[in-house]
C-alpha cells in the first residue's frame, strides 16, 4: 500500500505554462500537453492503491454505504485519511501531503468506483476542506485542516438556499454582528447540503448585515444550527443531503473565512478546485462503463451470435471510448496545466488558489465534457444491456442514476456553459489574452484557408482540422462581439454555442497531441473520432451563429468562407469505428488504452 503522507510534491508539469483560455488564440505546442502516458511510476502506484482501496475496504461495506450508514460513511472516511487521500490537496504543515494535481485527479478518479462514498469523498475534501486551504487564517488551519486532512472531522459546504442556486450572489442568509463584536447571529436556510447528516464543521455563506456576503465556518454543535431531515434523490442515494436552518445560530467572529464582503471570492475559487475534480470522478465512472459494455456483451447470446459480434454494438463501444478518450485527454491535460502554472509549489495554498483561478476557463470545460459524457455512456450501457440493463441487479441502473447529478451541480451545465465565453472575453478586456488579433486574422483567414500539415507524421490531417476549428471558433466570436457589443450576455443562445465550439476545440486538440505524442495506433483511432464529431459540431454551431447574427450577403459570405476552412476528405467513419472497438476487444477493455 502506498502510503501518501510520505512522497514528495511531484513535477508532471509542461515546461512553459500558457495562459487560461489561450487554446482558443493559438496551437499547443506537443510538450505542452500533459498525458496520462506520462504519469510517472508513483504516480501509477497512488492509481493502483486507490483502486486496491476500493477494492478491499469498500466493495465489502457497499451495502452499508448506498444505505447512508453514516457510520460506515465515516469509518471509510477516516481510513481514507489514515492513508493520506484527504490530504491531497492540504499543505504539509497542517498534515496533508500538499501532492500535485495530476495526483489529487488521481484519486478522485480511482474513487469513482466507490458509488456514494465517492460523494461523500468529494465533497469533504473539495468543497468542504479547500476553502479552509485557500482562505483560512493560520490560527483557523491549525484549528481544522489536520482533522480534515485525518477524517476525524467531516466538512460540508452550504451555499445553495431554496431561493438561490444558481444564482449564488443572490442567497438571502444574513449574519449580524453582536454589538460587543464578539460573535455574529446568522438566519436563513441552505439547501441540498452534502455530508450535511453526518458533517462536523459547515463553511456557511451569509450576507453581513443583509448586503456583505460572507463566508463563516461553523461548527455543527453551533447553537442555533438545525440539520433538517435527508431528501429522497434519483440517484447517489448512499450520499447524505439535507436542509440547514439557522435560526439565531451564534458564530464567533474570528470564525469569519476570508474576508467580511468578500464571501463570493471564496466560494468561486472553490468551485473551480469542485469542477476539476469533478471531471475527474466522472472520468472514473466511463472507463468502467467501457469495460463493463464489453463484458456483458461477449456474454449475451442473441440470434445465435454475441451480442459483442454485432457491428452496431461494435459503433456503441467505439463511441463510448471516443467520449472517454476526449474527457480523459481533456481533464488530464488540465491538470497539467495547473501543475505547470505551480511549477513545484504544490503545497502553497496562495500559489494554488491562483493556478486554478487561471485555468477556471478549462476547468468549466472539463466539467461539462466529463459530467456529459459520462451520463452519455451510461446511457450506452444501460441500452446495451436492455431490460438487464433497466432492473436494479445489472448494475448499470446506479451507475445511470448516480450519474445524473454531474450535470446540476458545481454550477450546472447550461451555467458552466455561459462561463466559457463570459471569461474569455473578461480576460480579452483586461489585456490577459489577445482575443482581437487573433480574431481578426482569423476573418482573413476565411479567404485562404488553412494549409495542409505535411510533416509525414500521423494526424497531420486531423492536426490541421483543429486549427480550422479554431479558425472558425475565432471568426464566429468575432462576428458575435462585434455584433452585440456588450448586448452579446443576453443571447444566451449564442454564447452557449460558442462554448460548445471551445469546448470542441478543446477536445479534438488534447486528443490529437495526445495520440501523437503516444505513437498508438488505438490512440490514433480515437483521436480521429474525436475531430470527427468536433469539426461537425464546429460546422453546426458556428453555422447557427452566423445565421443568427449576420444577414444577406454577409452571411452568405461567411458562411461560404467557413465551408471553405472547415472542408475535408471524407473518412470512413464506421470502418473507424469497427478498427477502435475490435482494439478494445482485443486489450480487454479500455484500460488497456
Ligand atoms: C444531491 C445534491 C447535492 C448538492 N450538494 C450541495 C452542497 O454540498 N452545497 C451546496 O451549496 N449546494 C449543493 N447542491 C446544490 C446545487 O449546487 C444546485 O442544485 C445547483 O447549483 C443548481 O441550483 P438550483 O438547484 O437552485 O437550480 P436553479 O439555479 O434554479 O436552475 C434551474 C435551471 O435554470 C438554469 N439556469 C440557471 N441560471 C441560468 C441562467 N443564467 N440562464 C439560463 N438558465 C439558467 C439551470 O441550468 C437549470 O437548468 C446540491 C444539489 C444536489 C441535488
Amino acid at each position: 500500500m502506498t502510503d501518501m503522507q510520505t512522497m514528495a510534491p511531484r513535477a508532471s508539469e509542461p515546461a512553459a505554462p500558457p495562459a487560461g483560455g489561450a487554446f482558443v488564440v493559438r496551437a499547443a505546442e506537443p510538450g505542452e500537453v500533459f498525458t496520462p502516458e506520462r504519469l510517472d511510476e508513483t504516480q501509477l502506484a497512488i492509481r493502483d492503491a486507490v483502486r486496491e482501496f476500493v477494492a478491499r475496504s469498500v466493495e465489502p461495506r457497499r451495502g452499508d454505504v448506498e444505505a447512508r450508514d453514516y457510520a460506515t460513511h465515516r469509518a471509510l472516511l477516516r481510513e481514507l485519511g489514515e492513508q493520506g487521500y484527504l490530504g491531497v490537496d492540504v499543505p504539509e504543515q497542517y498534515g496533508g501531503a500538499g501532492l500535485d494535481k495530476v495526483t489529487s485527479l488521481l484519486v478522485s478518479e480511482g474513487l469513482a468506483e466507490a458509488g456514494s462514498l465517492a460523494v461523500t469523498y468529494g465533497a469533504h475534501v473539495g468543497i468542504g476542506t479547500l476553502p479552509l486551504v485557500f482562505f483560512g487564517t493560520e490560527a483557523q488551519r491549525r484549528r481544522w485542516l489536520p482533522g480534515l486532512a485525518d477524517g476525524s472531522i467531516v466538512a460540508a459546504y452550504a451555499l445553495t438556499e431554496p431561493g438561490a442556486g444558481s444564482d449564488a450572489q443572490g442567497i438571502r442568509a444574513r449574519a449580524d454582528l453582536s454589538s460587543d463584536g464578539t460573535h455574529y447571529l446568522l438566519n436563513g436556510s441552505k439547501q441540498f447540503i452534502t455530508n450535511a447528516g453526518f458533517a462536523d464543521l459547515f463553511t456557511v455563506y451569509a450576507k453581513v448585515g443583509g448586503e456583505q456576503m460572507t463566508a463563516f465556518l461553523v461548527p455543527r454543535d453551533t447553537p442555533g444550527l438545525t440539520v433538517e431531515a435527508e431528501e429522497h434523490k434519483l440517484g447517489v442515494r448512499g450520499s447524505s443531503t439535507c436542509a440547514l436552518t439557522l435560526a439565531d445560530a451564534r458564530v464567533p467572529a474570528e470564525n469569519v473565512l476570508g474576508e467580511v464582503g468578500r464571501g463570493h471570492i471564496v466560494a468561486f475559487n472553490v468551485l473551480n478546485v469542485g469542477r476539476f475534480k469533478l471531471a475527474a470522478g466522472c472520468l472514473g465512472g466511463m472507463r468502467p462503463a467501457i469495460d463493463r459494455a464489453i463484458a456483458y456483451a461477449a456474454d449475451r447470446r442473441l440470434f445465435g451470435r454475441r451480442l459483442l459480434d454485432f457491428p452496431l454494438t461494435a459503433e456503441r463501444i467505439a463511441r463510448m471510448a471516443e467520449r472517454t478518450y476526449a474527457v480523459e485527454s481533456v481533464t488530464y491535460r488540465s491538470a497539467g496545466l495547473i501543475d505547470g502554472r505551480l511549477a513545484g509549489a504544490h503545497g502553497d495554498a496562495e500559489q494554488a488558489r491562483a493556478a486554478l483561478e487561471e485555468y477556471a476557463i478549462e476547468c468549466s470545460i472539463a466539467k461539462v465534457l466529463a459530467s456529459d459524457g459520462l451520463n452519455e455512456v451510461v446511457d450506452d450501457l444501460l441500452q446495451l444491456m436492455g431490460g438487464y440493463g433497466y432492473v436494479e441487479d445489472g448494475g448499470a441502473a446506479a451507475m445511470y442514476r448516480d450519474a445524473r447529478i454531474h450535470q446540476i451541480w458545481e454550477g450546472t451545465n447550461e451555467v458552466n456553459r455561459l462561463l466559457v465565453p463570459g471569461m474569455l472575453l473578461r480576460r480579452a478586456m483586461r489585456g490577459r489574452l489577445d482575443l482581437l488579433g487573433p480574431a481578426k486574422r482569423a476573418g482573413d483567414a476565411l479567404l485562404s484557408p488553412e494549409a495542409p500539415i505535411e510533416d509525414g507524421t500521423p494526424l497531420d490531417e486531423e492536426l490541421r482540422q483543429v486549427r480550422a476549428m479554431r479558425t472558425a471558433l475565432l471568426v464566429a466570436a468575432g462576428i458575435a462581439v462585434q455584433r452585440y457589443g456588450d448586448r452579446l450576455e443576453d443571447e444566451q443562445e449564442v454564447l452557449y454555442r460558442l462554448a460548445d465550439l471551445a469546448i470542441a476545440l478543446f477536445a479534438a486538440e488534447s486528443a490529437v497531441l495526445r495520440a501523437r505524442a503516444s505513437g498508438d495506433g488505438l490512440q490514433a483511432n480515437l483521436a480521429r473520432l474525436v475531430v470527427l464529431s468536433s469539426i461537425a459540431a464546429v460546422e453546426r454551431g458556428t453555422a447557427e451563429v452566423a445565421g443568427r447574427v449576420q444577414e444577406g450577403d454577409e452571411r452568405r459570405m461567411t458562411l461560404a468562407g467557413l465551408r471553405r476552412v472547415l472542408r475535408r476528405d471524407p473518412i470512413d467513419g464506421v470502418a473507424l469505428r469497427r478498427a477502435v472497438a475490435a482494439a478494445l476487444i482485443e486489450r480487454g477493455g479500455y484500460r488497456g488504452v
